[in-house]
């Protein structure tokens, strides 16, 4: 079995993170656009 994994990405810094559910991908992309009010993306890896 293959664990899902999701790539969270700044798209105005250097921010990343590997998360690996959708729920803590969103919470992780939430975090830093409020800490900041840069756009985040996250994208699922297969
Ligand atoms: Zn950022």
């Amino acid at each position: 079995m293959t664990p899902t994994e999701y790539h969270v990405v700044c798209r105005q810094c250097t921010f990343e993170s590997l998360e690996r559910s959708e729920d803590s991908a969103t919470t992780a992309a939430d975090r830093h656009r409020n800490e900041t009010g840069h756009k985040v993306v996250f994208a699922r890896l297969v």
